[in-house]
């Protein structure tokens, strides 16, 4: 084949007809007659296909043949006006190449319709079809998004540990990491011996990096994290993955206010940047699964977040339970809100993303600046809706007395935490900071109903396929 440079797909339906082009994909499909064949060529680069005519006169019947749903190609021709593809211009073809062949009896992605669990079985497919390529495409602007945001704002990109042999926060069950022999474990006085482990000690998948970012944040400022993050929770809920990423950053000199601000502004950021340059693929998901997707998005952008309190918000879920509202869980002062509940205040009650602080501290972590009222602390969740939480979060407390009087109250071990409070030991400031799950984001601006859809290779419990 003449060597001139292949132009991606995206790129061909914005050129001008006329010019000599190389393309480059999978077909989608292929139709037509003897005199003629049509066929659909998607290279993931836009959830859009480029449409390729081949007049068959021109072509071998065995190359032909072999050009079917799923196969490869490369093919140079020249760039026309469309009449009848439903885009501007298409390709009439001047020389084919069958990069890749695909056995149609055996290709499990026909024409029609697979359902989304049928996709998680196949996942090297699964990332071919429309639907992963417009929330692959997505997933990858959210990232950059997220960087941009915080880069532009002047945080530093903080790498936290994924091993750790701290339990963040409780914050969920972790994953030990052993090169222990499990067939033979070294006991010692009827316990695990791990000064035999690797690291000399029991060590653990992180939950949460935000225990070394407040360290970074009170050294540079203001930080924020982007990482891996493992919970072995055993929830199977469309909300819970066994690995997820998060976002966590943290700001020096940040009180809770100044940390609601921050959230906000972040998501709104991500939102607006998604309809900005994802329009394509958010339309395409918009009309395949979730027809409210678009209006969802710019519902959030033009209203300020509710805020309230936990002991408000309680007030407000009695009240409906007393006018006849049914909720599966319970609900009085003193619990940990389903995503029920969430999902009320949000989409019920206030109509729009709702913004929960001061909890009671016995539901939170022994980090959490306590409130002078002696029952609750300065936490603050955001809550979205179709979602519930999206993020978590709280301003940090400051002082040392507090901080060590809370460790011992909740039974957790100071030796294991000195290099942590030695932040409050040494120069220690007011500060916050919160964590965006990274799926939930894209739960959200996608509108796929199920978590496990929005990564391209989900884990969950008894799941670590591919
Ligand atoms: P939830 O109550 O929904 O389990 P959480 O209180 O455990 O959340 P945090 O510990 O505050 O959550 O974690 C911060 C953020 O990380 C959450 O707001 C959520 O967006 C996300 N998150 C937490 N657990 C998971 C999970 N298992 N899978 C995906 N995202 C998660
Ligand atoms: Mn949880």
């Amino acid at each position: 084949m003449e060597t001139i440079k292949r132009t991606k797909v995206k790129d061909l339906l914005k050129s001008e007809p006329g010019q000599d082009v190389l393309a480059k994909g999978w077909v989608r499909t292929k139709r037509g007659n003897k005199q003629i064949k049509f066929i659909s060529l998607n290279d993931g680069s836009t959830i859009y296909n480029i449409q390729i005519v081949a007049d068959t006169s021109k072509f071998e019947e065995s190359l032909l043949q072999k050009i079917t749903t799923g196969s490869s190609l490369a093919v140079r021709g020249k760039l026309v006006e469309s009449v009848g593809s439903g885009q501007a211009v298409e390709i009439q073809a001047a020389e084919i190449e069958v990069l890749g062949e695909c056995d149609p009896v055996r290709y499990p992605l026909q024409k029609k319709d697979t359902s989304l669990e049928y996709l998680r079985t196949v996942a090297h497919l699964r990332l071919r079809t429309n639907t992963f390529g417009a929330i692959l495409r997505i997933r990858h602007n959210m990232a950059f998004a997220i960087h941009k945001f915080f880069n532009d704002n002047g945080f530093v990109y903080l790498n936290t540990p994924l091993i750790t042999e701290s339990d963040a926060e409780g914050a969920g069950d972790m994953f030990e990491v052993t090169t222990l022999d499990l067939t033979k474990v070294p006991m010692k006085d009827g316990v695990i011996d791990y000064s035999q482990d690797f690291f000399g000690k029991r060590t653990s998948l992180t939950v949460s990096g935000q225990l070394e970012g407040e360290l970074g944040a009170t050294a540079v400022g203001e930080i924020y994290t982007f990482g891996p993050t493992f919970r072995a929770e055993n929830s199977n809920t469309p909300r819970h993955l066994a690995e997820f990423w998060m976002i966590e950053p943290e700001m020096a000199f940040y009180d809770i206010a100044d940390n609601m601000a921050l959230a906000e502004e972040f998501v709104k950021y991500l939102v607006q940047y998604a309809l900005d340059n994802c329009m394509d693929d958010l339309k395409f998901l918009n009309d395949k699964y979730d027809n409210g997707l678009i209006e969802r998005l710019h519902s959030v952008l033009g209203v300020q977040f509710q805020r309230v309190t936990y002991t408000e918000a309680v007030d407000i879920l009695e009240e409906a339970v007393r006018n006849g509202h049914k909720f599966e869980f319970p609900v009085h002062w003193g619990t940990d809100f389903q995503s029920e509940h969430e999902r009320f205040l949000v989409e019920q009650h206030f109509g729009k993303p709702v913004i929960l602080t001061d909890f009671p501290k016995d539901i939170k972590a022994f980090y959490m600046k306590q409130n002078e009222d002696g029952k609750t602390v300065r936490g603050m969740d955001v809550l979205f809706p179709k979602i519930g939480e999206i993020i978590g979060g709280s301003e940090r407390e400051a002082s040392l007395e507090k901080l060590e009087k809370r460790i011992d109250e909740m039974h957790m071990s100071r030796k294991n935490l000195e290099w942590y409070i030695d932040t409050r030991r040494f120069g220690t400031v007011p500060h916050s900071g919160f964590g965006l799950g990274f799926e939930r984001l894209l739960l959200f601006v996608t509108g796929m109903a199920n978590i496990r859809d929005v990564i391209p290779f989900p884990r969950t419990p008894k799941n670590a396929e591919f």
